[in-house]
């Protein structure tokens, strides 16, 4: 950027096993480039003379395992070194997952199932980051579970999605998104409808369990699960079902021995409980810098990455040409439900949407479940469990014209026509 153009940046010399933690201003950018010696950003190994960029609000840290020295440029809030960091736990731990990934290789067994859990802010994301990173590095194909609804790596905010790992992130945009598979949940907390959530969980292991059945070296490769901050109550519980429905064999705990205790006592005894430590350098972001960033994220999908700009395009829909549902109903007493009705059913019951002003900047996600699918009296028929083939935005609504305009990132003619309603609102400023 011109801003910083023509500053020489600061040199910092990192000794080994240190690392360089900064934040990027809000608004500005930074230039990194690694002079000498060797260098990773959360497991990505950076490129002699190459200068990265890192956008507005970006919370870095350059580690070294050898030592290097490094070029920082641009407006940085803070730019410090630490001697203190947790990575040769996250390098200990990845390297009893390798075991665990050999032996499975040998005896014709599944790789290792790892779930990461802690409260918000403890840098899960990050060391679900290292550890993919440095299993891929090793030729591994692990999946990236991403269960955050709030903060997701892989897709749009109010999904939930599984990618296979091929190569390490980009130091700057962090995983290749080709291919994901995603379900639309609709809200930024698993608690709007925890058994939509838990349903979804489990429509996300039962696809990775099949996948593994085909795939040797994804089975192999195992998973690692991103999870939800939220730890308490019906959150802790969504962790005990996810940590069943995937079987999975590892829990990392970050930060919380509560948590670690809980889940010692409530798991099986066969499940490897592990605490480690959360890293110094993670930063607690506040409710403002969470939601900026979930519209970001939202943004990068119609528009694209720095690097690589999308052309979105707007065009009207019939309201005749589509179905809206919302899922879930709003609870009613249990002494009011029909018959043979429980409150699950009213969780997961798909609610037809009639189109008006109030669907304005609402974030839609477009099911790939088959336009002929018959939805009968409040039944999901398949659109639950359907994958989601991409997302709009509803940018006008004309209800006269019976008519919306959307903003799409392929041209007309929508692919399908059953469409989700998040409670996700995105305005577009473009
Ligand atoms: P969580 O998933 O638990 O909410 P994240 O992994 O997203 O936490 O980390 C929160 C923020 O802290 C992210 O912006 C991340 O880039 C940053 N971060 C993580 N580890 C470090 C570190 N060692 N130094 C500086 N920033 C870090």
């Amino acid at each position: 950027s011109s801003g910083s153009a023509g500053t020489s940046g600061t040199r910092f010399d990192l000794e080994k096993e240190t690392e360089l933690r900064f934040e990027v201003e809000a608004g500005e950018r930074a230039q990194l480039e690694l002079l000498s010696g060797l260098a990773e950003v959360f497991g990505s190994e950076l490129n002699r003379n190459k200068k990265y960029t890192f956008g507005p609000g970006s919370k870095i840290a350059v580690f070294t395992w050898q030592g290097c020295s490094v070029s920082l440029s641009g407006k940085t809030e803070v730019a410090y070194i630490s001697k203190d960091t947790p990575m040769l736990l996250y390098l200990n731990t990845h390297a009893a997952l390798e075991q665990m990934r050999r032996q499975a290789e040998k005896e014709n067994e599944r790789g290792p199932r790892v779930m990461v859990v802690g409260p918000t802010d403890v840098g899960k994301s990050t060391v679900c980051r290292v550890l993919l990173n440095y299993a891929v590095r090793l030729g591994r194909r692990p999946t990236l579970v991403e269960l955050d609804v709030g903060q997701s790596s892989v897709s749009v905010p109010g999904t939930m999605s599984a990618l296979c790992i091929e190569r390490p992130a980009d130091v700057e945009e962090g995983f290749s998104v080709q291919a994901p598979l995603v379900f639309h949940f609709g809200s930024t907390t698993p608690g709007t409808n925890i058994k939509l959530y838990n349903k979804l969980t489990s429509s996300l292991a039962e696809v990775f369990s099949q996948r593994c059945e085909v795939n040797r070296r994804a089975s192999v490769g195992g998973c690692i699960i991103n999870t939800c901050g939220w730890v308490k109550g019906s959150g802790y519980q969504a962790l005990v079902h996810c940590a069943s429905a995937f079987q999975v064999d590892v829990v990392l705990v970050l930060d919380q021995e509560r948590l670690y205790n809980e889940l010692k006592r409530d798991l099986p005894h066969f499940v490897r409980v592990v605490l480690l430590p959360k890293s110094g350098g993670v930063v607690e972001r506040s409710k403002d810098c969470r939601r900026e960033s979930r519209d970001e994220k939202i943004r990068e999908y119609f528009y694209g990455f720095r690097g690589t700009s999308f052309y979105p395009h707007a065009f009207d829909v019939r309201f005749s040409d589509v179905r809206i549902y919302k899922i879930g109903a709003p609870s009613i007493p249990d002494s009011c439900l029909p018959l043979g009705m429980s409150q699950d059913d009213t969780q997961l019951k798909l609610v037809p949407v009639s189109p008006g002003r109030d669907l304005t900047h609402h974030v839609l996600s477009v099911s790939s479940v088959d336009d002929d699918a018959e939805v009968g009296a409040g039944q999901s028929r398949g659109i639950l469990e359907s994958p989601v083939c991409g997302f709009i935005v509803v940018t006008a609504v004309d209800t006269q014209a019976q008519v919306m305009t959307v903003l799409s990132p392929a041209p007309r003619p929508l692919p399908r026509h059953t469409l989700l309603i998040m409670d996700i609102r995105f305005i577009d400023l473009k």
